[in-house]
């Protein structure tokens, strides 16, 4: 659970056992609500109040962001780590990856064939290197992408405060740090070698980069390996204590689901689109000022259903392969990547889907006046 919690995992179950359908209907007509009716919406018995969950969250969704989608790309600009994640096939022990580290001008080949898209946010994604991705490679990294991107997000190994400070002052504005499972034990059989195998210093990323000055601070857990409601409460926990201690940020939820694929890492509590929904839909009711992103892992139906009642925000048009927009030629197009991509649309056409539903693309939210 998460550290700071004072309810260990034996409350959650027992409260999420006892939650009967009043306790459901209560917390949704709550005018401000809080950690137990988020569990109350997570628990069994909400099922049956999907359709009205769906109407809750739209309704909340409206009044922060309007009928507006928000589109971002991921850039990875590299593939090796020095980690042993084992739902990953970016491990330091999975040979059959080709490695790469993309070039100054190969990442800029890349963002000019992104920016022709429309995209103006972007997510800069490296495996854990830090012989190569270290601060001040990073901080080249974000100066060359902000003369051509107005919003620019980190996806990366957790760096200190000072290294965040660095990298705000290069024009990240965004980090996304998912901390894969808030289960101790599970983190340490999950990561059983490098740097990642800290368990605090990860947990901690989110407010590092807060006090550094970041204005968006990512978090998830990793769909598939916990428990899902249990790592949803700590998930939850874990949001209420940032938007405590780093008010002037917003908090982003991301919930990226392990989907099963044939010779790939079987998830040990496989998550289903019901309860994918279900858990969504509570986060943007509990939540409402939050951001909400919905991962390309999912399939077009779900994301264009998603994102008008729950969902902020969306890719269009990923590859998860460094190079995979431009660099790469068709000679390395079997490379791997990292997860397997549900959503293989163009970005035109996620575009079309999204004002088919009646709702506008938004490419660029604000300008930096820095
Ligand atoms: S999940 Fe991230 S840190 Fe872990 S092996 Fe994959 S790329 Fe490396």
């Amino acid at each position: 659970m998460f550290p700071l919690l004072k309810y260990a995992e034996d409350d959650v179950n027992r409260h999420l056992a006892a939650v009967t359908a009043d306790r459901v209907a209560e917390s949704l007509a709550k005018p401000r609500k809080g950690w137990f009716d988020l569990l109350n919406l997570i628990s069994p018995a909400a099922y049956p109040f999907l359709p009205e969950m769906r109407r809750a969250a739209q309704s909340m969704r409206r009044r922060y962001y309007g009928k507006t989608v928000s589109v971002y790309a991921p850039l990875y600009i590299g593939n090796t780590c020095v980690n042993s994640c084992r739902y990953c096939d970016f491990r330091v022990q999975h040979g059959g990856t080709v490695r790469r580290n993309l070039t100054l001008d190969e990442i800029g080949v890349e963002a000019e064939a992104i920016r022709k898209t429309g995209i103006d946010s972007l997510l800069v994604v490296a495996g854990e290197d830090p012989r190569v991705n270290t601060v001040a490679h990073l901080a080249e990294v974000g100066r060359i992408l902000k003369g051509m991107f107005s919003n620019l997000s980190l996806e990366v190994a957790p760096q200190t405060e000072a290294g965040y400070r660095e990298l705000f002052g290069a024009g990240y504005e965004g980090l996304i740090c998912f901390q894969e499972t808030y289960d101790q034990m599970l983190y340490r059989e999950m990561h059983p070698a490098g740097p990642k195998s800290d368990y605090s210093f990860r947990l901690e990323t989110q407010l590092r980069a807060g006090r550094a000055g970041f204005r968006l601070l990512g978090c998830a857990f990793l769909l598939g390996l916990g428990p899902w409601r249990r790592e949803a409460a700590s998930l939850a926990a874990h949001a209420f204590y940032l938007m405590r201690e780093c008010y002037t940020a917003k908090v982003q939820f991301a919930f990226p689901r392990i989907c099963r694929v044939e010779g790939g890492f079987v998830p040990p509590c496989e998550v289903d689109e019901r309860d994918l929904e279900l858990m969504m839909l509570a986060f943007r009711i509990v939540f409402p000022q939050c951001c909400m992103t919905v991962s390309t892992r999912e399939a077009p139906a779900f994301r264009d259903r998603i994102v008008l009642t729950a969902a902020d925000n969306m890719s269009a048009g990923s590859r998860v392969t460094p190079g995979g927009y431009a660099v790469l030629s068709q000679h390395h197009a079997a490379d791997v990547a990292q997860f397997t991509l549900s959503d293989d649309r163009s970005p035109a056409e996620v575009y079309a889907a999204v004002r088919a539903n009646g709702q506008e693309v938004v490419f660029k939210n604000w300008d930096n006046r820095i």
